[in-house]
């Protein structure tokens, strides 16, 4: 059915590329474009030989003529970006200019100063528009499919969703003392920031990991869990009928949050430039090279993660509380794709989303968020493509 440009070659990218050649009948040919094109030449040489055509290229992101003039040569019907979230806006531009589709799992960040806001890429929406050409913002977990899950929760069981708490609960264990399961920039950055939440209309700032609850979470169980900001907050509070507040929860360990600590207070987690031998680095970009890989984590992860949604609302007057979420086993993803579950939990939607576009089920003009298509065949697509989810109407709240 179509050809996809898939720029990126880390974590995320190894799960999108392995998904694109489980469904041949819709990718059937694939471009894998990275600044490090030996990333690429990898997975095509594991996955060569199969339904899915595959080619590699070098491209810098960064630059939009790079962009495209491999959009030019390779003609693809859309770009999934798996890169960084500095590349998002560079990549639309290229879209634009070539009239291909776009999909990202990530907000745009500016490298300088952490926002974790949509505004940049909503400002897109209108050139979106106007070229007839679809883009899908946030389409990995969170954000992603928790953004469908609400969307699902509110066409099927609510009138409408007062409350909605987010928990992105992780149990796996890979060894290390400190490592971060994914891009460690961007994870640091999202962790160390000013937590914040959204009620009645209003933003609530907290200091960073200063709300904490502790959380039985099913198969799990009990997990200290921190209020953060995440993305989707932004696009939900928007676009959920009826929400008063929406929250997001994280889980992490005693021993991730003193290893954390100790980096903060020793400045090692500040995106400020000092001088080093001569040198202008940022202390983040040196801690994310000392860190181990993520995707090197892979092999060594045991446990599950499951991230859901509890939302509360009301359905014909009566008063309704559900919970919708998902386990994944880090063992079971790196024996299917070679990634643990974080990577995998953000591939498989990001393969989903596009599979949708390129079908024509998600494709509308403009700049959308999930939770503004329809969520039924995205949620028909979890349970068939690795990512099966639950429901309970009895959930545990969370005060
Ligand atoms: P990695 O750091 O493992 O991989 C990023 C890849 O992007 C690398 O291959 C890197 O190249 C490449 N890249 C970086 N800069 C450029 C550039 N200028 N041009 C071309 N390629 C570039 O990250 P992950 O795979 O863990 O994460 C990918 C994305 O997924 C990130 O945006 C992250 O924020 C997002 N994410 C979303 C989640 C969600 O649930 N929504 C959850 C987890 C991640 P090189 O190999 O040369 O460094």
């Amino acid at each position: 059915m179509g050809k996809v440009l898939i720029i990126g070659a880390g974590g995320v990218a190894n799960v999108v590329v392995h998904k694109c050649c489980q469904n041949p009948e819709v990718f059937e040919e694939i471009c894998i474009a990275s600044r490090t094109k030996s990333k690429c030449d990898a997975m095509k040489a594991e996955l060569d030989g199969g339904k899915t055509k595959i080619q590699t290229a070098k491209v810098d992101a960064d630059n939009t003529d790079e962009v495209i003039a491999l959009i030019k040569s390779f003609k693809p019907e859309m770009v999934i970006n798996v890169a960084l979230p500095y590349q998002d806006l560079t990549i639309m531009d290229a879209c634009l200019a070539t009239g291909v589709h776009y999909l990202d799992t990530a907000n745009y960040e500016l490298p300088e100063i952490p926002k974790f806001e949509y505004s940049w890429q909503w400002a897109y929406k209108e050139r979106f528009e106007k070229a007839g050409l679809t883009a899908i913002l946030g389409c990995g977990f969170d954000p992603g499919v928790t953004g469908v899950f609400s969307a699902y929760a509110l066409k099927h069981y609510f009138d409408e969703i007062n409350y909605i708490d987010i928990v992105d609960a992780n149990a796996g264990d890979h060894g290390y003392p400190f490592a971060t399961n994914f891009n460690p920039e961007i994870n640091i950055r999202e962790i160390t920031a000013e937590g914040k939440y959204w009620e009645e209309g209003k933003w609530i700032i907290t200091e960073p990991l200063e709300i904490k609850r502790v959380y039985d979470l099913p198969v799990i169980g009990p997990k200290d869990t921190y209020l953060l900001y995440h993305e989707e907050l932004e696009s939900l509070a928007k676009n959920i009928t009826g929400l008063k507040r929406i929250r997001f929860f994280m889980t992490f360990s005693q021993n991730y949050i003193n290893h954390l600590t100790v980096l903060q207070n020793v400045g090692m987690t500040s995106i400020e430039p000092i001088l080093f031998e001569g040198k202008m680095i940022q202390p983040l970009h040196f801690l994310k090279a000392v860190l181990p890989d993520p995707a090197s984590l892979g092999p060594r992860t045991k446990g599950k993660t499951n991230i859901g949604n509890i939302c509360q609302g009301f359905k014909d007057g009566k008063p309704v509380t559900y919970y919708v979420y998902n386990i994944c086993d880090h063992e079971a993803c790196y024996a299917e794709v070679g990634s643990q579950a974080i990577s995998y939990t953000t591939g498989v939607p990001a393969m989903i989303g596009a599979k949708l576009l390129l079908e024509g089920v998600w494709k509308k003009p403009g700049v959308y968020n999930v939770e503004e298509f329809d969520p039924d065949p995205f949620m028909d697509e979890l349970n068939k493509q690795g990512l099966p989810w639950i429901e309970d109407f009895n959930p545990t709240l969370i005060d």
